[in-house]
């Protein structure tokens, strides 16, 4: 049997079916839906000789983010069998492969578009609110399968 990891975000969109997301201490998350983003900073070559960054040093190959905003929807009520739109999932994951750093993974719903725009802002005392290089081209993969979510990103204040 095929181990899967669990905390990587699922591959392209395709159609609904059962979606696990592993989100804050392992916690397993489970719905129906489909992938509307995915992206990572994971980099296949590291930054270094040493066999691990040191701590505070830049390698997206050590450490990264990932990234996926996901549709969910209520499993079929009725009688035509199609399952009802339910929201977004969004999975955020700081990922380390250096022995005692920890993945850092968040799990969250909302039913609204806008506010899957807030689930990745940024924000940071003294410093301007920001969006992720990875959570805007995962929003951007998003808006041109969603309208929700296509209107949330078009119409956002961080930038
Ligand atoms: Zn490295």
């Amino acid at each position: 049997m095929t181990k899967t990891d669990k905390t990587a975000p699922h591959l392209a969109a395709g159609p609904t079916r059962t979606v696990r997301l592993a989100g804050r201490d392992g916690e397993e998350h489970i719905f129906t839906g489909y992938a509307l983003g995915v992206a990572t900073s994971r980099a296949e070559q590291h930054t270094h000789s040493t066999r691990y960054a040191a701590p505070g040093d830049k390698c997206s190959a050590c450490r990264w983010f990932s990234v996926g905003i996901y549709r969910v929807f209520d499993e079929p009520e009725t009688s035509d069998g199609r399952p009802k739109p339910r929201g977004y999932v969004v999975q955020t994951v700081g990922e380390s492969v250096v022995p005692g750093e920890q993945r850092l993974a968040r799990v969250q719903e909302t039913a609204s578009a806008y506010e899957v725009l807030e689930l990745l802002t940024v924000r940071r005392r003294n410093a301007e609110p920001f969006i992720t290089p990875q959570s805007l081209r995962a929003l951007a993969q998003a808006a041109n399968l969603d309208d929700g979510v296509r209107d949330a990103y078009v119409n956002r204040a961080v930038v």
